[in-house]
């Protein structure tokens, strides 16, 4: 039996933060992977998804050149050539991460590692590797093990024709059409992505917007954006069963509708990889949904934190990322404090982007609270029209004269999300700003634009 001050489940972005600032502060650390290291965020998520994407953007800017009569042409993508290049970059940065990890003095296994229960004050794990069986008991446990491709009954992926998102980006050529099931941020650049490389896609949503978590004028500007591209999109449509059928997709809608297309991709939320975890072995428990139940400190028992997408608190990256870094504060007893994430940013990348930090206006207004906007388009904003992308806004959400959120949507918007989240953050109004000189031209001024502009009052959508 191998014993450590802090035994770390899951190596993603969460999971290797924790154990590299333990290590750093001289913790014995076992780290624990079971399929690759750096996780979904590197192997199956952000970084693939944003290679592929940035592989299209020089079409959508010659397009917006092409549009005012500036420059024309075409730019082929060699899809074959992206994802190789997309392989050999996530392989190798996995195998870095991996080697400066250890270089750290960090303990790395590669296995399943399950908790198998509690004994003189220590957990025991026990991990499933190559060569067998290994034991390891911990002082501390840190649950980071993500979360996978959810389904609902009728929809589950067959892995032929109905894909999931990981299924879809090792996909080896572009489908001829591709089915969108569920419109938000993964569901979203996909279509995009796709889209660029010639698929005809549909897009299906059950909620009454794409984008279903953001306010509805700025789903409404993307939805204007994707039809101009050419994707289909079908809101308020819920999806009654998607199976493969002659070698195609066929997915049928509540309402009769029926879509066929090369493949589909169910993009209709993620699980908790908890199943089988030992969580309760830990002194933890689960949720009725599955996701390991946390307390302000991110503890699921005495020496048991979880951290991540696997507590479904924010199933992003920079949030795993976040809270492994206050989980590690707390180890080592550098705080007592409850955890506090601050202002979410979070982004849908692609031709045409969203980005928001805070609450949006339909939020607070189902909280019953009074609500003001205001908002400055992309038209005002030197940097955009140089780039030819001016479609899209601002939108600043108030409540009590104070800022409640920033969300955007347009050409490039992703780039705004820090200085939203700063300005947030330090509780920034209008006679605040003054205070900052923001750089001309940028597309960050547009930001200052949205905070000085006329309010009014939001009543919902
Ligand atoms: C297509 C796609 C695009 C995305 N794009 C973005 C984006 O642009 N920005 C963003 O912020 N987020 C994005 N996300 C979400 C992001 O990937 C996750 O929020 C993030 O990876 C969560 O980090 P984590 O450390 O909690 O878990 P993960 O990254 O999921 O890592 C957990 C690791 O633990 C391993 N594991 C699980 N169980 C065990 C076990 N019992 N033993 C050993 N190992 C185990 C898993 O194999 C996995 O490698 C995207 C996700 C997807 C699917």
């Amino acid at each position: 039996m191998q014993t450590y001050d802090v035994i770390v489940i899951g190596g993603g972005p969460g999971g290797t933060t924790a154990a590299r600032i333990l290590a750093q502060a001289g913790k014995k650390v076992a780290l624990i992977e079971d399929s690759h290291w750096g996780g979904t965020c590197l192997n199956a998520g952000c970084i693939p998804t944003k290679m592929l994407l940035g592989a299209t953007a020089p079409q959508g800017l010659l397009h917006a050149q092409e549009r005012v009569r500036i420059a024309k042409g075409s730019i082929q993508v060699d899809f074959t050539a992206l994802q190789n290049r997309v392989t050999r970059f996530t392989k190798g940065t996995s195998q870095t991460l991996a080697k400066s990890l250890a270089a750290l003095g960090i303990d790395l296994f590669e296995g399943r590692g399950v908790c198998t229960g509690q004994k003189e004050g220590q957990t025991q794990v026990q991990v499933a590797t190559a060569q067998g069986p290994v034991s390891l008991a911990g002082t501390k446990i840190i649950l980071a093990c993500g979360t996978s491709s959810a389904a609902f009954p009728g929809l589950t992926p067959d892995h032929q024709n109905v894909l999931d998102s990981t299924d879809l980006l090792r996909i080896a050529a572009i489908p001829e059409s591709l089915i969108v099931v569920g419109a938000g941020a993964i569901g979203l650049e996909m279509a995009d992505f796709f889209s660029s490389m010639g698929s005809t896609v549909t897009i299906v949503e059950a909620a009454a917007h794409i984008a279903p978590t953001e306010d509805a004028d700025i789903a409404k500007e993307m939805l204007r954006a994707l039809t101009k591209k050419g994707i289909i999109c079908h809101e308020g449509a819920k999806a009654k069963s998607l199976s493969s059928a002659d070698g195609k997709a066929r997915l049928e809608l509540e309402d009769g509708t029926v879509i066929t297309a090369t493949k589909a991709l169910v993009a209709v939320g993620r699980k908790p990889n908890s199943a089988g975890l030992g969580v309760e072995s830990a002194g933890g428990s689960l949720t009725a949904r599955g996701y390991v139940q946390v307390d302000a400190k991110l503890q699921s028992g005495p020496d048991l934190y979880a951290i991540g997408d696997i507590n479904g608190l924010t199933l992003l990256a920079h949030a795993a990322e976040h809270q492994a870094a206050y989980v590690t504060r707390h180890i080592l007893g550098e705080t007592q404090s409850d955890y506090e994430p601050g202002p979410v940013p979070s982004c849908v990348y692609g031709g045409t982007e969203i980005m928001r930090v805070g609450l949006t206006a339909d939020a607070l207004l189902r909280q019953g609270k009074t609500v003001e906007t205001s908002q400055a388009p992309l038209t005002a904003n030197p940097i955009a029209q140089a780039s030819g992308g001016t479609a899209g806004f601002v939108k600043v959400v108030w409540h009590e004269g104070h800022i409640a959120g920033i969300a955007a949507v347009g050409h490039g918007v992703s780039h705004l999300v820090t200085v939203a989240q700063l300005l947030i953050k330090d509780a920034y109004t209008e006679s605040r700003l003054d205070e900052i000189m923001f750089a001309h031209p940028t597309l960050d001024e547009i930001i200052p634009a949205a905070i000085r502009a006329p309010k009014s009052s939001a009543t919902g959508a």
